[in-house]
């Protein structure tokens, strides 16, 4: 369900500023053709609204707002997203949502795939999901709920990682310091990769 409205949100700029970095650091490649990193916040502190990259956005650097869309609701049961943008959300926005609704104190989600992090997630002591599940499946957003605790950063098996903030910095940060932990791990050099 779309109303077609580009969201208007002075906090879209930190927004797009991640996903930038996202881009910069390589760190949102797309998965199995489809799907690339996802970044939202959260709307308004109590409410589950938020607004999220939209679907088949690579993280490039000239994101305009039309690039971004509101989540108001989503029924889980259904697996209807409700929403007001230009675009489809994210077809990861019922794991977002199930996130914002399980995690009252977490305001900023970073989804990004990094083969270096899923391989060394041990090492990182990161929390794993028990089983590898497709995306945009109400199947992987239990997997992430079953293991969500007060854990701030965890890894879908053989997909990506999540990073979780109460605020974007926050959420943002501790991607860029746990992936630079993995490069010591992988003997990969820290950096960007459109220097
Ligand atoms: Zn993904």
């Amino acid at each position: 369900m779309i109303n077609r409205k580009v969201p208007e949100d002075t906090r879209l700029e930190e927004l797009k500023y991640w996903c930038r970095q996202f881009h910069r650091f390589n760190l949102a490649p797309p998965y199995k053709g489809g799907s690339y990193g996802n970044l939202s916040f959260r709307f308004k502190d109590g409410e589950d609204s938020f607004i999220i990259t939209g679907s088949r956005i690579g993280l490039k650097d000239k994101l305009s707002n039309d690039c971004f869309v509101k989540v108001l609701s989503c029924d889980m049961e259904k697996g209807i997203v409700h929403t007001y943008g230009v675009r489809e959300p994210s077809s990861e926005s019922m794991l977002h949502f199930a996130i914002y609704h399980h995690r009252k104190d977490v305001n900023a989600i970073f989804h990004g795939h990094c083969q270096g992090i899923l391989a060394h997630a041990n090492r990182l002591k990161i929390s794993e999901t028990k089983k590898e599940e497709p995306y945009g499946t109400i199947e992987l957003v239990q997997r992430v709920v079953d293991i969500l605790n007060d854990e701030s950063f965890l890894v879908m098996k053989n997909h990506g990682f999540i990073s979780l903030g109460k605020t974007m910095k926050e959420a943002g940060e501790l991607t860029l310091q746990i992936y630079k932990r993995c490069c010591n791990y992988t003997g990969t050099e820290f950096r960007t990769w459109d220097e």
